[in-house]
């Protein structure tokens, strides 16, 4: 059966990817960093979907540590089919506080750990017989630029730089694509004032936050869409054009 990585998938959005997948008939590999019961819970309901699942402890931003991902799910499966990155890490801090170390390791988780996971798993997705695919998931700020979190509004904006020159240099055997988020309820984005949720809901269209599920239906549709490569889904309830 093919079979995917998702990294960080022990909670929110790379949770509902790895069970979308499962639902979808594919064998999940469930990386996790710090949630090791929350990763066997999603394993387990990938079990209960009829998959099969390995869970992988590690630190996708450690060159090591992913190329041994990769190669467990490999072990597991007979192969990687496709790749979902994204795992990623998040921090509310204006640049005059900001310090130099904390810039790196949110670019590190954000976008070094694509690449990480992308270069192991290129030789199992050229082997592939799924029309492989890679899926970096970005975020709306990429676009928009975020004052109190200008490193990681710059890591996703790399992710889609990343997600375009892999489609060039792996095309045609690898498709690569990037799905860009805007509020998604998850708990990256948990803490919020009432005010703070009046202002977002105001600037979203069809006047609700995303769920998980949102997400993982786009990057379904990128693991499927033949002939989509070198593009960014923006899934965000019309907040980009507003
Ligand atoms: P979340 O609920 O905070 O979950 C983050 C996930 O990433 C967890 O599974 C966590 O694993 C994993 N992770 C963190 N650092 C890791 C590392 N070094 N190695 C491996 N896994 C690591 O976040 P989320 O909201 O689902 O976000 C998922 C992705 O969507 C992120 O890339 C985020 O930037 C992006 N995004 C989110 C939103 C939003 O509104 N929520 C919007 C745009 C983009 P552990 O729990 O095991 O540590």
């Amino acid at each position: 059966m093919p079979a995917a990585v998702v990294t960080g998938s022990s909670r929110g959005i790379g949770r509902a990817i790895a069970l979308r997948f499962a639902e979808d008939g594919y064998d999940v590999a469930v990386n996790y960093h710090t949630s090791e019961d929350a990763a066997e819970s999603v394993a387990a309901e990938v079990r209960d979907l009829g998959r099969e699942a390995v869970v992988v402890g590690a630190d996708v931003s450690d060159p090591e540590d992913a190329t041994r991902l990769v190669e467990a799910a490999a072990d597991a499966f007979g192969g990687v089919d496709h790749v979902v990155n994204n795992a990623g890490i998040d921090q509310h801090v204006y640049t005059e506080d900001l310090a130099p170390d904390d810039f790196d390791r949110v670019m590190d988780v954000n976008v070094n750990s694509a690449f990480n996971v992308t270069k192991a798993a290129l030789p199992f997705l050229r082997e592939s017989a799924d029309d492989p695919s890679v899926t970096n998931v970005s975020s709306i700020l990429a676009h928009t630029g975020a004052p109190i979190e200008c490193h990681y509004a710059a890591s996703k904006g790399a992710l889609l730089s990343l997600t375009r020159s892999h489609a060039g240099d792996f095309a045609p055997d690898v498709r690569v694509n990037a799905v860009a988020p805007g509020h998604v309820e998850t708990d990256m984005t948990g803490d919020r004032t009432p005010e703070e949720e009046r202002e977002q809901l105001a600037a979203i269209p069809v006047d609700r936050y995303g769920q998980p599920a949102d997400i993982a239906e786009a990057a379904a549709y990128l693991r499927d869409a033949g002939f989509v490569t070198g593009e960014t889904l923006n899934v965000n309830g019309g907040e980009l054009m507003s």
